[in-house]
């Protein structure tokens, strides 16, 4: 499995860089970081927690999408409402859980381990991977949940 960077790895506050190549070793990579998410019960691991700096989160959640795993190549969240608090982990952060506040309702654009465009609402009070995705976008943006971000 990957190894985790630990806060304060200067590394997690650097901001990700867009990925272009959609290739295999792409693909190879995301399913590294799904392996890794499953095997520490991770909801969500972005891949710069990894000590790799191309835009890419991965998410599993009960119940969304069948509780399959998740790919958000590139996302961003291009608007938001209303606001929610609840408690977070993170495995960067090991042993301490924060209530964080967040948006309630996010639309995202991504794209998938192919490079194909995809957009999608998820609402904090259907799905908690609303919360979920928002933390693992804080990650790729640079932040963590000590301070994250609640504006587009
Ligand atoms: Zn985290």
């Amino acid at each position: 499995m990957l190894k985790i960077l630990h806060f304060p790895d200067p590394f997690l506050l650097i901001p990700t860089v867009t990925v272009a190549q959609f290739d295999q070793g792409l693909v190879a990579y995301i399913n590294e970081m799904i392996v890794t998410m499953d095997l520490c019960k991770a909801l969500g691991l972005a891949a710069n927690q990894c000590g790799d700096p191309r835009r890419v989160c991965v998410s599993r959640y009960r119940g969304y999408r069948n509780g399959l795993s998740c790919i958000w190549v590139n996302p961003r969240i291009v608007s938001r409402a209303d606001k929610v608090s609840g408690p977070e982990g993170c495995l960067s952060f090991p042993g301490m859980d924060l209530t964080v506040e967040r948006s309630a309702t996010i639309t995202v654009q991504y794209q998938d381990e192919r490079g194909g465009p995809h957009q999608e609402t998820l609402r904090a009070r259907e799905t908690f991977m609303a919360i979920i995705l928002q933390h693992e976008i804080d990650h790729l943006d640079g932040r963590v949940f000590i301070d994250p971000s609640t504006a587009t």
